[in-house]
């Protein structure tokens, strides 16, 4: 064959692959058995022109910062793998939260059903329908979870591809479209929302898959209500460490700085509905036991 035949059959391979592909259903955003690029798109930084945040916000105790501060330094931005831990299959003791088929494992804040929808194999925020919360609750775990934001680009900053991911609905982890997307560094994905900035900007294009490994130690009060432990968080972000073991400075309002308040270790974990239709799948969750106790 000559070469140019030779790229023309190339070439017709791969659109009959592609072709198949789509009637097949298959997901645009990347499959367990598909090839994996090493080429990933790179983010560029893009000139900030408005005013991000707020200034007329608490400072946050300890730092510099008022909360949601626009001007507090943008974490540098990392291209990181292609696929890292997406579709992990569940160790042999996770809770699995999320298979793809049913949201029976989670519900409205009143216990109602959750009305988000369930299609091909993910979840889908259902704008207005409200946040949904685990029935079960949990205290100390590795949480998986992938998300993707949505593949239409719409509003910015804090209006696009917003979700979290809150612990007993208070203590937030940002999800949010964070690709070319400025916000105020507190509140981009990864962040412990208005309060620690992630160390870097490891997003990923909208409408492509994203993972999460999240380890969560809830905060602990004694038997006189005096905090002796902070909530703290590792967030592990398409690979890439966002945060290590940081501790929390209470819960995550808007605007403001938190407070500690007592309640069970045992907590629900919480996505919440920001009006966009962030999809969520392979969601599952191991606890983390202690040690010399098998
Ligand atoms: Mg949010």
């Amino acid at each position: 064959m000559t070469n140019h035949s030779l790229l023309l059959r190339s070439i017709l391979f791969s659109l009959a692959g592609a072709m198949a592909c789509a009637l097949a259903g298959c997901s645009t955003v990347g499959t367990a058995s598909a090839p994996v690029s090493s080429v990933q798109p790179t983010q560029m930084p893009v000139p900030i022109k408005r005013n991000l945040g707020y200034t007329n916000t608490p400072m946050i105790p300890g730092t510099q910062w008022h909360v949601h501060d626009g001007t507090r330094p943008q974490p540098r931005i990392v291209t990181s793998g292609a696929t890292f831990s997406h579709l992990a299959p569940p160790p042999s003791d996770a809770i699995v939260l999320f298979d793809g088929t049913d949201l029976s494992k989670w519900q409205l804040g009143d216990g109602s059903p959750a009305k988000w929808k369930v299609e091909n194999g993910y979840m889908e925020v259902a704008p207005k329908t409200g946040s949904i919360r685990t029935k079960d609750r949990f205290a100390d775990f590795q949480l998986h979870i992938e998300f993707a934001t949505p593949a239409k680009v719409e509003g910015n900053s804090q209006g696009r591809g917003n979700s979290g991911i809150l612990m007993n609905g208070v203590y937030e982890v940002q999800v949010l479209d964070c690709w070319e997307n400025p916000t105020y560094p507190d509140g981009q994905a990864g962040a412990l929302y208005g309060q620690i900035p992630p160390l870097v900007n490891a997003s990923k294009p909208p409408g492509t898959w994203q993972s999460y490994d999240i380890i969560w130690e809830s905060p602990r009060w004694d038997a006189d209500k005096k905090l002796v432990k902070k909530a703290n968080v590792t967030v592990i972000h398409n690979g890439v460490v966002l945060h290590h073991k940081r501790e929390f400075t209470g819960t995550t309002p808007h605007q403001n700085n938190g407070t500690y308040d007592p309640h069970a270790p045992e907590m629900y974990i919480e996505l919440q509905d920001h009006n966009n239709p962030m999809r969520f799948r392979n969601i599952w969750l191991r606890k983390l036991g202690e040690y010399d106790k098998p």
